[in-house]
């Protein structure tokens, strides 16, 4: 029992990492690093583990040998807490442990956490001691400057006054040295932080600036790492470079990038792995080295730099998302939408056209019927039509016996000659006049509304159907209004209408004595209307056909086509006004016809 609560208890017990800072949590790159380490540390780690921090802080000023405060506190805190791994980050703080090891944390392993190689006394290093090294290429950066600006001829390096920084200062003096027959440099740690952004504000043209760290200013003062590469973004005149991708975002353009992710994990892997039992000198972790080039898209906008430039495979980030990626959604929608809209449109378009042309092909069909119902209605007039040709020809033919007579005589009487001639040209004119008339009636013409006077459109058909109602014996009065009736219409589609009317009158009373036939045929204004009347003394229209007579194909007649009163109301309806049929008090049937008055008639058209 007394073994198992042991055991459990050293199983509950929490590993004890200290994670020692050179500078403070605060200073960058390092604390880039150490954010990812405790993030993957949490995550990867089996055991339980119970971190400790701290910062060796003076070493922003001094050399680490010269540490004493901060030993005598480590030695009080982890005197009676044994710890089971150390983790530093940055070359100080290694240093510090190494030296005081042996004195306060003998046998304590230690991750020497993101140093550069050259940093690393590898000499030095015991079997307790495991780097995770960073590899950077200065020249590459130089490089990466000249490929994206080719124009560049001046390039400051924005470093501090750390001891760490003057250390690095040197190391980019001597890389910068092949580059000197064609870029000028400079260095800022000489330079108080006010100075430094008074300066890259004037930097000459064909600059860059290239910011490595700024821990600490010539004058020793700690710089806030949130705000130093704001403030010398807003300032500058020139673009800036750097080199670890945690600053991408913060006002850089970027190039060849260390991975502070990448640190952080493989530092926490070496820590995973010592706690879990293995040695730190055989653990042998590869130097981080810096990975592909990354841009920020805003920072090459600013300073134009074309992406053209930039080597190949790099990552440009922080591209601003294009109006189709912003609103992808909505623009989908709205096309939709559009769509949509257009196809209905097109329906409606495609429907109207069609619509059109039924209307077109019923104008012309309902034309069609009213020419073929003017034909039939001119075969029930040929007997007459023929009678009132045959009596002007019958005249001639007299009259040109005569005047052959005439001339054989010895003395021809030449004026009584000349008279007969003109009789001829009369009667020869009145034969002709009837065939015109006739041809007018059947001629195929399109709809021309003119100024007519309904007037003159009754007595002409009335004419041309007065040896008709001899010929049917029928009586045909008409009662004609004392004014002209101006109206807008088509004369011989109007001779249509009433000659139909009349015709149909005369079918009703065909079965009556020929005495008692009787067609009154009246017109009159009515307000605005010019109103027609035709009304018969037959047997009227059965009250319940009184609408179905306009209908097509009605006829109670064995030879009708039911035709005449359909094209009529419809040839009515299109000169705007109404046909209408009713049956009279006594008996017969009246169809009464209204068109609206036009006013009379302007000087370019012509009054028939
Ligand atoms: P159709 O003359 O070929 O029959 P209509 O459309 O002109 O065609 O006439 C349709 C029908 O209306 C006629 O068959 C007839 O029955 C009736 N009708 C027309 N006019 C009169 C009228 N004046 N009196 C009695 N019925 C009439």
């Amino acid at each position: 029992m007394l073994i198992f609560s042991t055991i459990s208890a050293a199983a509950a017990e929490p590993k004890r990492v200290l994670l020692l800072h050179s500078f403070g949590p605060q200073f960058v790159p390092w604390a880039f690093f150490a954010g990812h380490f405790r993030e993957e540390l949490f995550k990867q780690s089996p055991d339980k583990i119970d971190l400790y921090e701290a910062s060796l802080e003076g070493a922003r000023f001094q050399q680490p040998d010269e540490q004493g405060p901060i030993v005598d506190y480590l030695a009080a805190l982890f005197g009676t807490r044994k710890l089971d791994l150390i983790v530093t980050i940055g070359a100080p703080a290694a240093f510090f442990v190494q030296k005081y090891r042996a004195q306060f944390f003998p046998s304590i392993p230690l991750v020497i956490g993101g140093p550069e190689q050259r940093a690393i006394n590898y000499g030095t290093l015991t079997s307790l001691d495991a780097p995770v090294p960073v590899t950077l290429d200065f020249r590459k950066w130089i490089e990466n400057i000249l490929e994206v600006l080719p124009d560049t001829t001046h390039i400051a390096w924005v470093v501090g006054a750390s001891p760490l920084e003057r250390f690095w200062t040197e190391e980019f003096r001597r890389t910068s040295q092949p580059f000197t027959d064609r870029i000028s440099f400079e260095w800022f740690n000489d330079l108080r932080f006010e100075d430094m952004l008074k300066r890259i504000s004037q930097l000459p043209p064909h600059s860059a600036a290239f910011y490595v760290d700024l821990r600490v200013d010539a004058a020793g003062v700690p710089l806030d790492r949130d705000l130093v590469l704001p403030k010398l973004r807003e300032a500058t005149n020139a673009p800036i470079f750097s080199y670890i991708d945690s600053y991408l975002g913060s006002g850089i353009v970027g190039g060849p990038m260390l991975s502070s992710e990448e640190v952080g994990r493989r530092m926490a892997q070496a820590a995973v792995r010592i706690l879990s039992g293995e040695s730190p000198g055989d653990l042998k972790m590869q130097p981080v080295a810096i990975g592909v080039p990354q841009y920020d898209w805003r920072e090459l906008q600013h300073w134009n730099v074309s992406e053209d430039r930039l080597p190949a495979g790099s990552m440009v980030r922080f591209r601003e998302p294009t109006v189709w990626q912003q609103y992808r959604w909505q623009i989908a929608l709205m096309c939709a939408v559009f769509l949509l809209q257009g196809v209905l449109i097109s329906g409606l378009l495609y429907q109207r056209r069609r619509r059109l042309y039924a209307e077109v092909q019923s104008r012309q069909r309902s034309a069609e019927l009213a020419h073929m119902n003017r034909f039939s209605t001119a075969g029930e007039l040929t007997a007459t039509i023929a009678h009132e040709i045959n009596q002007p020809l019958g005249a001639i033919l007299t009259n040109i016996e005569t005047a052959e007579i005439m001339i054989k005589s010895p003395t021809p009487d030449l004026q009584e000659i000349g008279e007969i001639l003109a009789d001829i040209r009369r009667d020869d004119a009145r034969a002709s006049e009837v065939i015109g008339r006739l041809r007018s009636l059947l001629k195929k013409a399109p709809f021309e509304p003119k100024h007519i006077d309904l007037n003159d459109v009754v007595r002409e058909t009335m004419q041309f159907l007065s040896a008709l109602a001899i010929a049917r014996e029928v009586g045909l009065t008409n009662f004609i209004a004392p004014t002209p009736l101006p109206v807008k219409g088509d004369l011989i589609q109007l001779q249509q209408v009433i000659l139909n009317l009349i015709v149909n009158a005369m079918d009703a009373m065909s079965g009556m004595p020929s005495a008692e036939r009787r067609i009154t045929v009246t017109t009159a204004r009515d307000g605005n209307s010019a109103e027609l009347s035709v009304s018969d003394v037959g047997p009227g229209i059965p009250v319940e056909k009184l609408k179905e007579v306009f209908e097509p194909f009605f006829t109670t007649k064995p030879q009708g086509m039911g035709m005449g009163l359909s094209i009529a109301r419809t040839i009515v309806e299109a000169h705007g006004g109404r046909l209408s049929a009713e049956n009279l008090a006594g008996r017969g049937a009246a169809f009464r016809m209204r068109l609206p008055l036009a006013a009379p008639s302007g000087a370019s058209e012509t009054m028939n």
